[in-house]
């Protein structure tokens, strides 16, 4: 079993309105390690009727919750933020083990977490008005921002504690009480939070965990006229759904959705920095991130160098358990995510694409597969359209600027994008005519918490982090003082 440090941070209860508590139909799912298949802990499966109430605990909470100055929420902000840090080696553990990152990215992962509470505990003190200059001379116009009230969020597996936390950051730093579903292939990530929370001293109803049955749960977060705000990171194809089930009573929503990021290296890259940038892009977290370089575009004159620079990095990867020492590349979910690669695959070798790596189900069993380099591919292989969410890179050949930025704009998603080149003109043209949310240029990784994240078209509305990151919780109230 696993081995924390402190046991009391593996949870198999709900966290709701400051109690533990089991489903009220006694029901509970498994959640496994994907590197094993064995069963980690049992957790509720809890439906509408659990979901309302920690709804109507959260409206309940509210009125003491807004109430508090924002340096009294930032102080419990920042000892649940200094709690995460100390617990830093137990929540890695237990997210390696219910998710199957290498452990070096969980622990990455759990400070890149704590920090959304860090930075939101200082933000909320700076959720400033406005005076406006009056039309009139006998009246004084405000504009304060406000919190919106009773917020929800539903999380997705592949970062399961900073979806999480990028979320409750804001909505709780902005005044706002957070009703949390988590994804169920990782949900105790989630209630070792929950548990963190409730030393940190949020009170009871300000922050609620709820697992279960997404359908049931996600149904009730969307049609209880308590909850204003719904933020979700997940599929395009559901965070469609929700928006559409928000759309009944107007609750605003923020979406965090797919991507199909276009990754480009240009003739007068660095090459050794791309190959380094593609890595990091691709195949962290066995390439299941929502801003993972999913089509990989090389200029002619160097394809085939960067090809082989790329499969020579490729091979040094080491593919097992996250828990192990050294490893870089843990399993996938599942065996359905491995059936998608594979069918990416197929699909680009029957149209002409050529394996120059990997390309098959790892040795090693379970949902591990071998990182993969396909060359020779084109704009009428699934790679091109669908996201991959695998360790799968597709190179496809490209001559000129115009036609590539063509070609990474063709499509309905909009997250993030990548290129490497030492010119400066090409930088700034291509950054600015690439339609998406986040541009790296010369880096394969951009996410900080002082950074906007968030998607354009169908990658989403919004943004999470930054100072724009609070807005999402926030109401503007005009205030007219007239009589003077
Ligand atoms: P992924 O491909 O990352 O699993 P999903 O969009 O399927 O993306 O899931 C993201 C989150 O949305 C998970 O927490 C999942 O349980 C939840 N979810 C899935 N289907 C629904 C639904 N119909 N209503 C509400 N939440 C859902």
């Amino acid at each position: 079993m696993l081995n924390l440090k402190d046991p009391s941070l593996l949870k198999q209860q709900c966290y709701i309105d400051g109690q533990w508590v089991a489903a009220d139909s006694g029901a509970t799912f498994e959640v496994t390690n994907p590197a094993t298949g064995e069963t980690l802990a049992r957790v509720p499966r809890m439906g509408e009727a659990e979901t309302r109430r920690a709804i109507e605990a959260a409206e309940r909470a509210w009125p003491a919750w807004r109430a508090k100055t924002a340096k009294e929420r930032a102080t419990v902000l920042r000892k649940w933020y200094e709690l995460i840090l100390e617990n830093q080696d137990d929540l890695a553990v237990l997210l390696t083990a219910e998710q199957g990152k290498p452990l070096a990215e969980s622990r990455g992962e759990v400070v890149y977490g704590a920090s959304f509470f860090e930075w939101f505990a200082e933000e909320g003190k700076r959720i400033y008005g406005e005076t406006i200059p009056s039309p009139w001379p006998d009246r004084r116009l405000l504009a304060i921002r406000q919190p919106i009230g009773v917020a929800a969020a539903v999380t997705p597996w592949n970062f399961p504690n900073a979806m999480i936390t990028r979320k409750v950051g804001p909505a709780l730093a902005a005044g706002c009480p957070m009703v949390l579903k988590p994804a169920s292939q990782t949900p105790l990530s989630a209630l070792a939070l929950a548990e963190l929370a409730a030393r940190a001293g949020v009170p009871a109803g300000v922050f609620s965990v709820v697992t279960g049955s997404a359908k049931e749960i996600g149904a009730e977060l969307c049609a209880n006229p308590i909850v204003r705000k719904l933020s979700f990171t997940g599929s395009t194809e559901i965070g469609r759904e929700l928006m559409a089930a928000c759309a009944k009573d107007i609750k605003k929503v923020s979406l965090e959705l797919g991507g199909n990021a276009p990754f480009i290296v240009f003739d007068d890259a660095d090459l050794d920095a791309a190959v380094e940038g593609a890595i990091v892009s691709k195949y962290r977290n066995a390439g299941q991130t929502c801003v993972c370089a999913n089509r990989i575009y090389v200029q002619s004159g160097v394809y085939d160098a960067f090809a082989d620079k790329l499969a020579t990095a490729v091979a040094k990867l080491k593919i097992g358990n996250g828990l192990e020492p050294g490893v870089t590349q843990g399993p996938m979910i599942d065996m359905k995510a491995v059936e998608k690669v594979e069918e990416h695959i197929a699909d680009a070798v029957a149209k002409g694409g050529q394996v120059i790596a990997g390309g098959r189900r790892h040795a090693l069993g379970h949902s591990f597969f071998e990182p993969t380099i396909v060359t020779g591919v084109t704009c009428e292989m699934k790679v091109a359209r669908e996201e991959t969410f695998g360790p799968l890179a597709p190179l496809f050949r490209f001559d000129s600027e115009q036609e590539v930025i063509e070609q990474a704009n063709d499509t309905e998603y909009g997250l993030a994008a990548y290129f490497f080149s030492r010119d400066l003109g090409r930088a700034f043209r291509v950054a600015e005519a690439l339609e998406y949310g986040m541009v790296g240029v010369n880096s394969g990784l951009i996410s900080t918490e002082v950074a906007p994240f968030g998607g354009v078209k169908q990658s989403g509305l919004g943004r999470e982090g930054s100072r724009h990151g609070i807005e999402d919780y926030l109401e503007i109230k005009y205030i007219c003082l007239a009589g003077l």
